[in-house]
């Protein structure tokens, strides 16, 4: 059986507003962003790409996020359930980065080791001002990948994580960002994390702009060689944001 990627829901948040998702494009317009996570299958050990979004209570407070909303039958267990994995057997957790809409509930995967960029690790211990929130380093909350500390891995640039799966930095909208490329039998497929939010930002404005970055991002000009680096990989992109990659939901 070949490798097969499956969307699970964590959330999501309406109406943001356009220019935040597509830097300086769509400042007339909002857009649904829908919170996801990722399970790899078919290999020796289920492999997940990032681990979802923590209690909508502890979201709307810590992080002011007062539209979140993420319904009972979204709650990880409940989903990883309903998938038909069991959190014990993951052996593997890759980070595209550790913004905390990506990063929460890793102490639901006691077997695995956690895989991120060692500049991302570094730069989330201590984040730039504006971005404390966005990694859960306030004076109220931290990081969520301190509870597994123990348990983490760090890589520095393109390393094969297991047969077919590939993790490639793409830094950028954070300095240690990276996409997880998966080979499947239909394909090869990109989980691109917020280097691409949506669709839109991969197709571009239809004009000047190929690609267009998100509205947060630490370097556009690492964010542009990101876009190269995609383009060379020759694989479909899946989005990290985009609800309608959850209405397709299995990939390969
Ligand atoms: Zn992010």
């Amino acid at each position: 059986m070949g490798l097969k990627i499956i969307a699970l829901p964590a959330g999501r948040v309406r109406g943001v507003p356009g220019s935040g998702v597509t830097f300086q494009r769509n400042a007339d317009k909002t857009f649904d962003l829908a919170m996801m996570m990722f399970a790899i299958t078919g290999g020796e050990h289920t492999v997940m790409v990032d681990t979802g979004t923590s209690d909508p209570d502890f979201v709307r407070e810590q992080h002011g996020y007062t539209r979140f909303e993420r319904a009972e039958a979204e709650e990880p267990l409940r989903v990883l359930a309903d998938a038909g994995i069991d959190p014990a057997e993951v052996g593997t957790v890759i980070y595209t980065h550790l913004h905390w809409d990506h990063c929460s509930n890793p102490e639901l995967f006691p077997n695995a080791r956690f895989i991120v960029q060692k500049d991302e690790l570094a730069f989330a211990m201590d984040p730039v001002p504006i971005f404390r929130k966005a990694f859960q380093r306030t004076a109220t909350a931290q990081p969520p990948i301190l509870s597994v500390l123990g348990q983490v891995e760090t890589i520095q640039g393109r390393k094969v994580i297991a047969p077919g799966i590939t993790a490639v930095p793409l830094p950028g909208h954070t300095p240690g960002s990276q996409g997880v490329l998966v080979e499947t039998d239909a394909g090869k497929f990109l989980l691109a994390g917020d280097c691409i939010d949506r669709y839109e930002n991969w197709e571009g404005d239809g004009a000047t702009q190929s690609h267009l970055p998100s509205g947060s991002f630490i370097n556009l000009i690492d964010y542009y060689e990101s876009f190269e680096v995609i383009e060379q990989l020759g694989a479909e992109v899946i989005p990290g944001h985009d609800p309608r990659v959850l209405e397709r939901r299995v990939f390969g």
